[in-house]
């Protein structure tokens, strides 16, 4: 399996990352792809990337709850580091309009801009959605060519969000704990997805699965994830396991 979207170079691993990654290892987790926050979380990724060559890989980008009055500042370091190395994926970007809407504009703006420098670097986009599907969508189909590929990351949405997004060539659909949760209307919509359009992620340390909800996530709970999309699939783990592989592999070229 692949993480997709894990922030393990977050504090809340500072205590025992290493055996966080062990533990990932050990459930056949080949992969950690790390999405980046904001210049604050910068040298933390790069770290680790570098602590875990060939396991953990990184993207670059500026998150949507990270725009404010400086964003034009944030961008051009985002810029600088793309064009500094290679990453695997621009990420994560997007809108979030559940936090705050004060800066839905510039969000929209930050947005766009990532898109114009992914397709410029031939990278997927690693979307963060949240109450701003309209908004999400009318710069991803402004923007939308033969190139652009991604994941709606973390997606919560409804039929309509996913046919729309399953209608895009080729974008992928991110799937955490969230489909593990209790009365999530989630598993109805995975299942009318095919296999070859998920991926597999946990958003550590956030959204962890069924029975660990509410504590601190992490890259080895993923098994959960996939389990309940079997469930849901009536599929057996290990094709789930396989095809959400393949996907991963396709989209972000690790
Ligand atoms: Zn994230």
């Amino acid at each position: 399996m692949i993480d997709t979207h894990s922030h393990i170079y977050l504090s809340e691993f500072d205590e025992d990352r290493a055996e966080v990654v062990e533990r990932a290892k050990r459930v056949g987790l080949k992969k950690i792809l790390l999405p980046n926050v904001d210049g604050e979380t910068i040298e933390a990724m790069h770290q680790l990337e570098g602590q875990y060559k060939g396991f953990c890989h990184a993207m670059m980008g500026l998150h949507p709850t990270s725009v404010d009055h400086n964003y034009r500042a944030a961008l051009d370091e985002v810029k600088k580091h793309l064009d500094t190395r290679p990453y695997i994926a621009v990420g994560e970007i997007g809108i979030d309009l559940y936090w705050d809407k004060t800066f839905r504009a510039e969000q929209m703006e930050a947005f766009e801009q990532q898109i114009i420098w992914a397709k410029e670097l031939n990278l997927p986009i690693v979307i963060h959605c949240r109450e701003a599907f309209a908004e999400v969508f009318e710069v991803v189909e402004k923007q939308m060519d033969d190139k652009l590929c991604g994941v709606f990351h973390s997606f919560t949405g409804n039929i309509e969000e996913a046919r729309r997004i399953l209608g895009y060539n080729n974008f992928m659909i991110g799937i955490n704990g969230v489909v593990t949760f209790k009365n999530t209307h989630l598993r109805e919509v995975v299942k009318e997805v095919p296999l070859n359009k998920l991926v597999l992620e946990t958003d550590a340390p956030y959204l962890a699965p069924v029975p660990k909800r509410g504590r601190r996530n992490e890259p080895a709970y993923i098994e959960k994830v996939a389990e309940t999309i079997a469930l849901v699939h009536g599929k057996d783990i290990e094709d789930v396991k396989k095809q959400t592989t393949i996907n991963a592999k396709q989209l972000f070229a690790v």
